[in-house]
């Protein structure tokens, strides 16, 4: 679709250049495994390979981590995704020790420093081999492309080897081929080639043990790096007190928290998943997101988990609420997909070119109260101080809210995906982009323009009795519980409230409707309309 090469396959050509480096260069005096997104040590697959490395040669593995603030700050991690990872390699640091491993914490202020530093820190440890997974945003598959070349330039005849191997999706990109040969942008025949892939390659869902110990005497050698500790989070990036405490009680970080969370999921909620899943004031979900985006669980784990819980023990057939969860899981490996076949979209530019048309507002005001939860909807309202709150919001309510920024108020979709980025603890770029191309029907596999969620009939569809409402929005706690009626006020005060309601929230300053739906309606329909006919 492209002139240029992919991204994907200048790292493809990196690794082929250098296959035969890999495979002859002696393992000098250590090993390193590079953690980046899979802050784990179970089922992981580079660091696996790693140690297997490390143990065969009986040389050291080190594990290392590079926080680069450049990198933070264009890569739009929220702060409260930044403290989880930061309490993540807490975790690791002491998991690792345990094994006599140690783990270096490195800061890189320029992101493009990153391939340098670590063949500076590889030659200081005395280290040949390095691994790690890959990952398949634009920049990064660049950045990796050129650490895979730069280390096997060597220095004075040291030569280093890079792999660079595939980990975070279940079913690797590019490995599905739609009909006519290309990439799926569809997600059901996708999906129903991406059940089969995994049944006929068992491998897929192999699990990697986690590292055994380093060999006796590391401590010693190594003991500068034993001595290392995690930074504070760079400057911007910091939260305050209160909402540490907060976040920690809600977001306990590390692997053993996300298996702990996978099998209460799994025990308590995924036979029910597929009756739950929509309605946000009940706990329907498993609420693993931020472990699956930070890496501390492997989509394989999670999908043999369910597997195996099924009476089939198949992917499919069987239980629905499993077999509805699985399908779930497997849209974060289609975002990742997609980005890697059509990296454009890595670019702010919509999936489909004919939407670059539409003429959007850029009203502050809207945006303003869009992201506030002051627009006088209350499931809006509701879902977005949920984020402010916690850093997350529920998938339903993702796509509400995303219709409404992008159809009701007509705004930039892409103000709304870097909003989410700056603010969700699971933000991830794929799943991100995707969702908001989805809402916003600029995506791949969009609902089509026309369709405009109505958030009225949304709130009183999945909200029926108010609860999740009543639990964020202040203002509107007093308004009686509807327990299974429909029509309630408390879905449209302004509209369905008495005088008396009115007065008391205009009292309390909870704002009227920022827009009346059918006319927001008829002008997000003729926008889109003007912007295709211009094609
Ligand atoms: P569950 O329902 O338990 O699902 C299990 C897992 O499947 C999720 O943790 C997630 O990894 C994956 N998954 C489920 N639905 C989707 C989906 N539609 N697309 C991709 N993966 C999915 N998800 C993110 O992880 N990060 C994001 O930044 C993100 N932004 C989104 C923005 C919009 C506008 C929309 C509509 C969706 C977005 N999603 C994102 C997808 C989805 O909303 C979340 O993954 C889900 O709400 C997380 O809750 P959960 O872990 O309880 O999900």
């Amino acid at each position: 679709d492209n002139e240029l090469p992919r991204p994907i396959e200048t790292l493809y050509a990196a690794l082929a250049e250098t296959a035969a480096l890999r495979k002859s260069l002696p393992v000098r005096q250590a090993v390193v495994h590079w953690f980046k997104m899979d802050l784990r040590l179970h089922d992981n697959r580079s660091l696996w390979l790693a140690s297997q490395k490390a143990k065969e040669a009986g040389v050291p593995l080190i594990c290392l981590y590079v926080l680069s603030p450049e990198d933070l700050e264009a890569h739009l991690r929220a702060p409260i995704r930044v403290d989880f990872m930061l309490r993540t390699l807490e975790v690791l640091m002491t998991d690792l020790e345990d094994l006599g491993i140690p783990l270096w914490v490195e800061t890189v202020e320029k992101r493009k420093e990153v391939p340098n530093r670590i063949k500076e820190l590889m030659k200081s440890w005395g280290a040949s081999h390095l691994f790690c997974a890959m990952e398949y945003e634009v920049d990064e598959l660049r950045r990796e492309a050129k650490l895979v070349k730069l280390l096997a330039e060597g220095e004075k005849g040291e030569k280093m080897a890079a792999d660079v191997v595939h980990d975070t999706c279940v079913v690797m990109p590019g490995a599905l081929q739609s009909g006519s040969g290309g990439q799926y942008a569809v997600y059901s025949p996708w999906f129903r080639a991406w059940i089969k892939h995994v049944e006929e390659n068992p491998e897929c869902l192999e699990i990697y043990e986690k590292p055994g110990p380093n060999p006796p005497g590391t401590k010693e050698k190594h003991e500068n790096l034993f001595a290392c500790s995690i930074p504070e989070a760079p400057e911007g990036k910091r939260l305050q007190d209160d909402e540490k405490a907060r976040y920690h009680s809600i977001w306990p970080a590390g692997e053993h928290e996300a298996f702990k969370r996978l099998e209460k999921f799994c025990d308590e909620a995924i036979g029910k998943y597929a009756e739950r899943r929509n309605i946000p004031a009940m706990q329907g979900t498993s609420n693993l997101s931020v472990h699956f985006a930070s890496g501390t669980l492997s989509a394989r784990t999670a999908i043999r988990t369910a597997r195996d819980r099924n009476n089939t023990k198949k992917l499919n057939g069987g239980n629905e609420g499993i077999q509805r969860w699985i399908s779930e899981v497997a849209w974060r490996d289609f975002y990742k997909h997609v980005l890697v076949h059509w990296p454009y979209v890595c670019m702010n530019k919509p999936f489909k070119p004919t939407y670059s048309n539409i003429e959007w507002s850029y009203n502050v005001d809207h945006f303003h109260a869009w992201t506030q939860g002051r627009t006088g909807f209350p499931i809006i309202d509701a879902a977005m101080r949920q984020v402010l709150a916690t850093g997350y919001m529920h998938n339903r309510l993702r796509m509400i809210v995303a219709s409404f920024l992008a159809k009701d108020l007509l705004v930039d979709w892409r103000m709304g995906e870097r909003y989410f980025m700056e603010h969700l603890i699971d933000g991830d770029f794929a799943s991100n982009n995707g969702g908001w191309g989805f809402a916003a029907s600029v995506g791949v596999d969009p609902q089509p323009y026309f369709r405009v969620f109505n958030p009225l009939l949304q709130s009183e569809k999945f909200d029926p009795d108010g609860d999740y409402i009543r639990k964020w929005v202040e203002e509107l706690r007093d308004l009686p519980d509807l327990k299974g009626g429909k029509g309630g006020e408390i879905h449209d005060p302004y509209g369905r409230g008495s005088e008396k309601v009115k007065r008391k929230l205009e009292e309390k300053g909870y704002p009227r409707p920022i827009v009346e739906h059918s006319g927001a309606r008829d002008r997000a329909l003729d926008a889109y309309k003007r912007g295709l006919a211009r094609d």
